[in-house]
């Protein structure tokens, strides 16, 4: 069961779950603002355990694998032929803990070259953030990724397992990519097409279409060079940030000191108009950043959006997380729902090659919540990289000091997510929307208490309308209506508070005041009475976040992604600076948001790629 507060009456109706896609573990969601708690300190995902139904999907017999592998340093293609049934004996057997977008991209790559793969999921869905959920049937919402941005990054994920990612998943470009609705009521739409980009800014403030032209192509610049020479080779010692084949090809074309400041700083020398200074920076919502200290090399995130484009899986973003699991079936993964790992276990080896193991230690298995102890030759981690040191890394001595070290880290923000079913479209609406506050230093704020969403403030949101672009979304007529609200996440709003002197409100306090500030935004802006249409919501909050997908302090986008959380610095695992180091395990690997490169479905799959590449070199591929 679930409930559902219908606006217009006021009332909580209960509906049934039966048609919503989404994992009954996730039904504890946090859905009505009457139901809101503040449960800041319940432990993790204990419900999924209980549920003990594992889906084992057959392993598929004799299949017989042509693999063609790049490898990235060198450009050498490697084949492996792999027969499942009579080579079984012969393969290193890999676990993924965690069956987010990382680990169900590494499995699939681990087991089209040969590894036997098992996949082991808490809850009782893959996908995990990247997700969509139906409501009574008619409603389909994504609750997590909702721009899909660097569409090669998808395609190349499945190229190297032999496929093509359109065979699966049917993307169409959002034209315009977005809308921009300013502090002042005025709005701005991003366009693909240059020139008449040019003339609307020029409109705007004299000068700036140029300014704009050549700002994109620094900034694209930054995008191509930069992920060449960071990202995807990995960045693995301080040294590589001096490195002249990494280095120069990317200086040549921007200037280091524009890529390394303030991103504030760097749009200031293009645009003093101050609404079109936001216009490119407010991506950095994505990364838990704002433009004060997000280095400038974030502009990359506006150029892939106004070059590569904003694109829609039509049906909905599960369809990408399905179409990695279909990936994985066709390859003999074995995926287990419901099984939360509780220990990742290891051992001292004096054989181990200190290349791959500073601890001295190797990965042997997995331990799960009902005490099952699996063996593995290969764990790969996807859970949030903080809470695998946290929780899961207990034979490791070293593993206590980098929890600490990770404790210490910046957190990005959380997310008060409100889903609303409308039974009207708004017409001011694109597909993406993105409010921008016009007090531009202060509404980059995350509010830690209800004051801070009081009139007459104004806040940084976006606004997901899908119908916009794919009607299947939502009755004739109807909407469904997404806003990721950011605010402060958990560990951040209790030393917030305790530095203001007030008691932490309760998740309720916090999501009433958020809708309250909406609807004043909206109807300030001149969208009329947004309560009186909305039929139904559903809300997330940070608890939901950290207890749905073990997300340290509910920071929905991870580990933030200032300077000094980049690339090398960004764990795991070497700097060539000790004191920075990831302790690492023979075996043991890790993908996903926290870790390198960083937040973001593309992203995360390029981890994939360098991942799986590197443990195809320390294990091999499985060859008959
Ligand atoms: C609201 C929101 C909006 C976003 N918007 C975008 C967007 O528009 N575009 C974009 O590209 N990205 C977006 N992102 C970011 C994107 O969703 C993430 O970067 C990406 O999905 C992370 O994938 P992951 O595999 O690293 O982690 P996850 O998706 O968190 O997957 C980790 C999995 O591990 C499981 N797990 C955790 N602990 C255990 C355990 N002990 N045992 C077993 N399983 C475990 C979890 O249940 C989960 O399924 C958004 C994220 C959010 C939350």
């Amino acid at each position: 069961m679930t409930t559902m507060t219908t606006m217009s009456s006021r009332t909580t109706t209960t509906t049934t779950s039966s048609d919503m896609s989404s994992s009954k573990s996730h039904t504890r969601r946090h859905q009505s603002s009457l139901r809101a708690t503040n449960n800041h300190n319940s432990s993790s995902s204990s419900n999924t355990s209980k549920r003990r139904n594992r889906s084992h999907q057959k392993l598929k017999r004799s299949i017989l694998i042509k693999a063609a592998i790049t490898d990235n340093e060198n450009d050498i293609v490697t084949r492996s032929n792999v027969n499942d049934s009579d080579g079984k004996k012969n393969k290193n057997k890999a676990i993924v803990v965690g069956a987010g977008v990382g680990g169900l991209g590494m499995a699939s790559r681990l087991a089209f070259n040969g590894y036997k793969v098992t996949i082991l999921e808490q809850n009782d869905s893959v996908g995990g953030r990247c997700r969509s959920e139906q409501f009574d049937s008619e409603f389909r919402f994504d609750t997590g990724p909702t721009l899909l941005l660097l569409p090669d990054r998808y395609r190349e994920q499945f190229t190297a397992v032999g496929e093509t990612f359109e065979t699966y998943v049917s993307i169409e470009r959002c034209d315009p990519a977005y809308r921009a609705h300013f502090g002042d009521h005025t709005t701005l739409d991003l366009l693909y097409d240059a020139e008449k980009m040019r003339k609307q800014l020029d409109d705007v403030e004299e000068g700036a279409g140029g300014a704009y032209l050549d700002w994109l192509g620094r900034a694209r610049a930054s995008l191509d060079y930069g992920v060449a020479a960071f990202i995807d080779k990995d960045a693995n010692s301080v040294l590589d940030f001096v490195n002249p084949q990494r280095v120069v090809p990317l200086a040549l074309r921007v200037n280091p000191v524009d890529l390394l400041l303030s991103q504030h700083r760097q749009m200031s020398s293009y645009f003093k108009d101050k609404r079109l200074r936001a216009l490119f920076t407010y991506q950095n919502l994505y990364v838990g950043l704002s433009p004060y200290n997000a280095p400038g090399v974030f502009s990359l995130l506006a150029a892939t959006e106004l070059t590569d484009g904003v694109w829609y899986p039509m049906g909905g973003f599960k369809n990408v997380g399905n179409a990695l699991q279909t990936l994985c079936d066709k390859f003999g993964v074995e995926t287990r729902l419901n099984s939360k790992v509780t220990e990742i276990c290891t051992q001292e080896d004096a054989s181990v090659d200190e290349k791959f193991s500073s601890t001295g230690r190797k990965v042997t298995g997995v331990k799960l919540e009902d005490g099952t102890v699996l063996d593995a030759d290969v764990v790969v981690a996807n859970p949030d990289i903080p809470r695998v040191f946290d929780d899961l890394l207990e034979s490791v001595p070293e593993a206590a000091a980098e929890a600490s070290r990770q404790e210490q880290m910046d957190y990005s923000c959380s997310i008060i997510e409100f889903n609303w079913c409308l039974k009207t479209q708004i017409p001011d609406l694109l597909h993406h929307n993105v409010f921008l506050s016009g007090e531009y230093e202060t509404g980059w704020n995350r509010p830690a208490t209800p004051e801070d969403f009081a009139a007459p403030k104004q806040h940084n949101f976006y606004c997901c309308n899908p119908v916009y672009t794919d009607k299947s979304c939502a009755p004739d007529g109807c909407a469904a209506l997404m806003i990721e609200f950011p605010v402060a996440n958990i560990q951040e709003q209790i030393d917030i508070c305790k530095k203001r002197g007030v008691p932490v409100p309760t998740e309720k306090e916090m999501v009433d005041a958020a809708r309250e500030a909406l609807f004043r935004r909206f109807r300030e802006a001149g969208h009329g009475e947004l309560s009186e249409i909305i039929e139904k919501e559903d809300v997330r909050t940070p608890a939901e976040w950290r207890d749905m997908y073990n997300i340290k302090n509910g920071a929905v986008f991870g580990l933030s992604h200032g300077l000094l959380q980049l690339a090398a610095f960004r764990p795991p695992t070497r700097t060539g600076i000790k004191s920075l180091d990831t302790p690492s395990v023979s075996g043991l690997h890790f993908v996903g948001a926290s870790t390198r490169p960083g937040n973001g479905v593309p992203l995360v799959l390029m981890g994939v790629k360098v991942v799986a590449e590197a443990i195809l070199k320390q294990h091999g591929s499985f060859k008959t």
